[in-house]
C-alpha cells in the first residue's frame, strides 16, 4: 500500500507553544522533541494559539476552566477577563478551515488546548473532582471526531506514539480515498489493505467492518460514512503483543509454503519472542519482509500493515 505522502502532504495541527512558539502565559514555550524533530520530518505543522489568536497578550495572566453553576467558563482565577466566548468562536473558526488537517497535537492540561483532564476550579478557587476538556480543543475535537487527536504528555508513550501516528497515517490515507471518489469496489480495496492492522486492534472491528461492506442496502456514501468511523474508532485501540503476535501468524501462513522448516522454526520463535515481551515488533516484521521479498505476495504487500508509516520514525522499536 502507497505510503508516499510527501511532507507538505500531511497536515498536523499543534499547539503553537510545542512547536517552539514562546506565547505561553509566562512568554515561554514547550518544544516537543518528538514532534518537532521526528515527526516533523514527515509531516507539516500547522500551529494554532488560541489566547493569542483572540488577542490575550505575552506574558499574560494565568486563565483557568472555572465550573460557575452548569457553566464551564475560561478566565482568570478571581472569574474576571472571561474568553470562553471569544476562544470557542475561534476554536470554530479554525475547525472550519481545517478540514484538510490529519491528526492534532494538543498542549496537555491548558484550559484552552488540553484534550482530556484538565484542572476545573470552583469560582472561590478550589479544585473540584470533575475534569474538563479546553475551550479550544473541544471545539476542534467535536466539528471533526474522526480527526486523530492526541496529547504531547501521552505522546511520551511508545505504545500510544505509535497508535497516534498510525492512525493520522490511516486517516490520511482515507482523506486521499475520499479525494479520488469514493466507490463500493474502492471501499473494499480499503478494507482488504487494513485486514491485518484492523486485525492487530480488533478482530471484532475487522469482521464487522467487512459485514458493513457486504450490505445492499446502504448508499454508498452511507457506507463510507459507517466504515470510516468504525475503521477509526477501531484503531483507538491499542494493539496488544497478543494481536499482534496472531497477526504475525496469519502472515507467516500466508507464505510459509515458501519457507524450508528452518525458516518457518525461526520466523515462529521470533514471534513467540516477540509475545513474551524479549524482542520489539520491528524483529519479526524484518523477517517477514525479507521473506516477501524474496517470495513476493501481492496480498501481503498491498496491507497497510507493513508500513503504516514512514520506517525512520522507529516507532516500531520501542515495543
Ligand atoms: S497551550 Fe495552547 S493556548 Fe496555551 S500557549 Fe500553548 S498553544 Fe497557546
Amino acid at each position: 500500500m502507497s505510503n508516499k505522502f510527501e511532507k507538505e502532504d500531511i497536515v498536523v495541527g499543534i499547539s503553537a507553544c510545542l512547536n517552539g512558539e514562546k506565547v505561553r502565559f509566562d512568554a515561554s514555550n514547550k518544544p516537543s522533541n518528538f514532534c518537532m524533530h521526528e515527526l516533523g520530518q514527515h509531516v507539516t505543522f500547522k500551529a494554532y494559539c488560541p489566547e493569542v489568536a483572540v488577542g490575550l497578550p505575552v506574558p499574560r495572566p494565568t486563565i483557568r476552566l472555572i465550573k460557575d453553576e452548569q457553566m464551564i467558563k475560561v478566565a482568570r482565577p478571581d472569574g474576571s477577563g472571561d474568553v470562553t466566548e471569544a476562544i470557542k468562536a475561534y476554536g470554530k473558526k479554525v475547525a472550519s478551515m481545517s478540514k484538510n488537517l490529519s491528526g492534532y497535537i494538543f498542549c496537555a492540561k491548558s484550559p484552552s488546548c488540553g484534550m482530556e483532564r484538565v484542572k476545573v476550579y470552583s469560582p472561590e478557587g478550589n479544585p473540584l473532582q470533575a475534569h474538563g476538556i479546553g475551550v479550544f480543543s473541544n471545539e476542534i475535537m467535536k466539528a471533526n471526531p474522526l480527526l486523530p487527536c492526541e496529547e504531547n504528555g501521552r505522546l511520551n508513550d511508545a505504545v500510544i506514539r505509535e497508535n497516534f501516528v498510525a492512525r493520522v497515517y490511516a486517516y490520511r490515507r482515507w482523506q486521499a480515498l475520499e479525494a479520488s471518489g469514493i466507490s463500493k469496489h474502492k471501499l473494499m480495496t480499503f478494507h482488504a489493505q487494513y485486514k491485518y492492522t484492523l486485525m492487530s486492534h480488533n478482530l471484532v472491528a475487522y469482521k464487522t467492518l467487512g459485514r458493513l461492506l457486504a450490505r445492499a442496502d446502504l448508499a454508498v456514501d452511507e457506507m463510507a460514512a459507517q466504515y470510516i468511523l468504525g475503521l477509526m474508532t477501531a484503531l483507538k485501540l491499542k494493539a496488544s503483543r497478543k494481536n499482534h503476535a496472531n497477526t504475525l501468524l496469519h502472515i507467516q501462513g500466508y507464505f510459509s509454503k515458501h519457507l524450508n522448516k528452518v525458516q518457518r522454526q525461526e520466523l515462529s520463535e521470533q514471534i513467540h519472542a516477540y509475545r513474551i515481551g524479549l524482542m520489539p515488533l520491528m524483529v519479526p516484521l524484518t523477517l517477514i519482509k525479507h521473506y516477501l521479498l524474496q517470495h513476493p505476495e501481492s496480498y501481503i504487500e498491498q496491507q497497510a500493515y507493513l508500513d503504516p508509516y514512514p520506517t525512520a520514525l522507529k516507532l516500531r522499536y520501542g515495543y
